[in-house]
């Protein structure tokens, strides 16, 4: 992804204030409340067939407010494609019963350098406005003894991604996973991503993309970093 101008955003520096702002700045300014993403209690009590019956209902009087024609053919499926959208795909990463299953091995070929899976795709979507985030993820870490399977980093990305999201949450959320899993505090995670809500609207920037960053354990040194930085930009 090129980039013209970049915004760095500290996550373990200043929270913003939060107080004396409206709700539409602070979706406008993106900001997180905390790592957790904010889940009720009783959040699945409900079947996913009934969520997607009652998310039909809701946004089908959403589409009818706004004036449009339900009963035309190319309207009429939209309020089901998106019920079945929002459960089974681009929010499928709400629900725990969808976190990927994951598999460790020894580390047998004594490999204890970094390891790093860069330029992972993902899509996701900003909780302030549910429109796209679309970026790359860049994860590395060094084996304290167990290794996991290159494509189940992947999939922690994607597991992740697939919520309402702000991207500071997104990055600690997959680096706090590899550290659970890992068994190491050796763990970097990069993001560089694109924000439809501030492309496509509001200040309607399309050069700007957001860089996070979650640097942990060895990691958390200048030298390491240049390095993790140097294998990304290759
Ligand atoms: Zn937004």
């Amino acid at each position: 992804m090129e980039i013209e101008n970049e915004t760095q955003i500290m996550i373990n520096g200043n929270t913003p204030e939060l107080n004396g702002f409206t709700y539409d700045e602070i979706g406008d300014d993106h900001m997180s409340t905390g790592v957790d993403t904010p889940m009720k209690q009783n959040a699945f009590d409900m079947s996913d067939d009934d969520k997607k019956i009652r998310i039909a209902e809701l946004f089908a009087e959403i589409m009818d407010v706004m004036g449009l024609d339900l009963t035309d053919d190319s309207l009429r499926g939209t309020p089901n494609r998106v019920a079945k959208m929002y459960i089974d795909e681009i929010f499928s990463g709400l629900n725990p019963k969808n976190k990927p299953k994951v598999a460790l091995f020894d580390n047998k070929y004594q490999y204890n350098q970094m390891l790093v899976e860069k330029n992972i795709t993902f899509y996701s979507n900003c909780e302030h406005h549910f429109v796209p985030i679309i970026g790359k993820a860049h994860v590395a870490y060094i084996s304290s003894g167990k290794v996991i399977g290159l494509s189940k980093l992947n999939r922690i990305v994607q597991y992740f991604a697939k919520r309402p999201q702000v991207q500071e949450r997104l990055t600690n959320q997959i680096a706090l996973e590899l550290k659970k899993i890992l068994n190491t505090d050796d763990i970097a995670v990069i993001i560089d991503a694109k924000h439809l809500c501030v492309s496509s609207r509001g200040i309607k920037d399309d050069t700007s993309a957001t860089v996070t960053t979650y640097y942990g354990g060895a990691f958390n040194s200048p030298d390491k970093i240049a390095e993790l930085q140097n294998y990304i930009t290759q």
